[in-house]
């Protein structure tokens, strides 16, 4: 008998319709006689109504009430799920990330998880109960909700799934498994076999959004298998695994583009040690993710610094660092809210050289100009502005070979 987590994301659970299909499923792997605990989120469309509410009522929503108010989403669903697996004939039960032990920090709304205690979990599957668990959520120290930031819900699952050492980690999703880039932005897109942790890690940070990043993360430390599936449709997925020798035959193995992203310049800063220093130090203290930095050669004294942070970071970011211009004697601040990151991953990129220059030309080519650059050992990332994004996005996949009629 396997342990499995199995994990359903909100349009697999959008509609009553959906709620039952998927219940139909949850009825196939019990009858095969599997331990099973279900995570479900919200249904689709319901995180983004409910934040749409609070910001329509308050320009910056208290985060502490933002966290009561997301978290009812996910119970919908695991009640819902519940009732109709009951009718099946199915033992569930519903439980509340509350109920089922994940505690977190108290970093409201990007909350990170810091234990979980699965006794409910473990009775319940004891007793042939299957439970069913509401994603994106626990509570912190003080039992207040706290959410665990958007596309949480794959990280409840990957969580319990470590926790309870299952066989693999089921994420069941609108796509049959993880692609070499968006199939909804790149038709020709060809889904993979297996890909490396790594590789995943760096896909979904740089905005495939098919798994949450700490999801990931948190597998890749505790080699959960993980396998990406269609709920609406049977077939296999993608296996997110440990990386093997093949995987570095392959030069790229994806393509993302992230439109999420705006770009602060400090125009005119005195280049001088200490400056980046304070500038960036004020920035990490605020909790703002800062990605890209660039320093341009200075002239007459006088240098630009630019970075980039989420969107949605952008707000703080804008007015700390108006008051550090002014601090440092910088002459002003820039913004640019339309640009785009496009990235090239792949763990072959260690052993070959070029791809840089390939992707350079390629977007050149298209007459796309690159504003910022960035690398590590196995992603290669530019950053151009956001109408050209699946321009390049699709022109990077098809030189690199990517598409499902092309041999790699
Ligand atoms: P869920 O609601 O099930 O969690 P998400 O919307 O979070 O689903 O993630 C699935 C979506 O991720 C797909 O519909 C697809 O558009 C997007 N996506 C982005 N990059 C990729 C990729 N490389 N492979 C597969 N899907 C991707
Ligand atoms: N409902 C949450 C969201 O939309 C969590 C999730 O679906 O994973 O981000
Ligand atoms: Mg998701």
């Amino acid at each position: 008998m396997a342990c499995y987590v199995q994990k359903f994301g909100g349009t697999s659970v959008g509609s009553l319709e959906r709620i039952q299909q998927v219940a139909h499923l949850i009825d196939r792997t019990c009858r095969d006689g599997h331990q099973l605990v279900v995570v479900l989120s919200a249904m689709s469309g319901e995180t983004n109504r409910l934040t749409k509410m609070a910001k329509e009522l308050s320009v910056a929503p208290d985060d502490r009430e933002m966290d009561v108010l997301l978290s009812s989403g996910e119970r919908v669903t695991i009640a819902l799920m519940a009732m109709m697996l009951k009718s099946l004939g199915i033992k569930a039960r519903s439980f509340t990330g509350r109920q089922v032990g994940i505690v977190t920090d108290g970093a409201h709304t990007r909350a990170r998880i810091s234990r979980v205690d699965t006794k409910r979990v473990q009775a319940a599957l004891r007793d042939g109960v299957v439970p069913i668990v509401a994603g994106f959520q626990g509570i912190n120290e003080a039992s207040d909700v706290t959410t665990l930031g958007r596309g949480g819900s794959d990280l409840t699952a990957v969580v319990l799934a470590a926790a309870l050492k299952a066989d693999t980690c089921f994420i069941y999703t609108d796509v049959d498994g993880i692609y070499t880039a968006d199939p909804h932005m790149v038709p020709s897109a060809r889904r993979l076999e297996k890909i490396s942790y790594e590789e995943m890690l760096e896909l979904a940070s740089l905005g495939a959004r098919v798994l949450q990043t700490r999801s990931v993360e948190l597998a890749a430390k505790h080699q959960v298998p993980v396998e990406v599936r269609s709920s609406f449709q049977d077939g296999p997925g993608t296996r997110v695994v440990k990386e093997d020798a093949d995987m570095e035959q392959v030069l790229v193995s994806g393509v993302t583009g992230d439109c999420n992203q705006a770009k602060v310049t400090v125009v005119g800063v005195p280049d001088q040690p200490g400056i980046a220093a304070k500038i960036f130090g004020a920035i990490a203290e605020s909790a703002i993710n800062v990605d890209m930095i660039i320093q341009n050669v200075s002239q007459d004294s006088l240098t630009d610094i630019s970075f980039t942070v989420p969107r949605g970071d952008l707000n703080p970011a804008i007015s700390l660092v108006k008051d550090l211009a002014k601090a440092v004697g910088a002459r002003t601040v820039e913004i640019n809210e339309t640009i785009a990151k496009v990235s090239l991953v792949g763990v072959g990129m260690r052993s070959h050289s070029g791809v840089a220059a390939r992707m350079f030309a390629t977007l050149s080519r298209d007459g796309i100009n690159i504003m910022m650059i960035s690398t590590s050992e196995i992603k290669i990332s530019c950053v151009v502005e956001e109408k050209y994004m699946e321009l390049a996005v699709r022109g990077l996949h098809k030189e690199f070979g990517l598409e499902k009629s092309a041999t790699v």
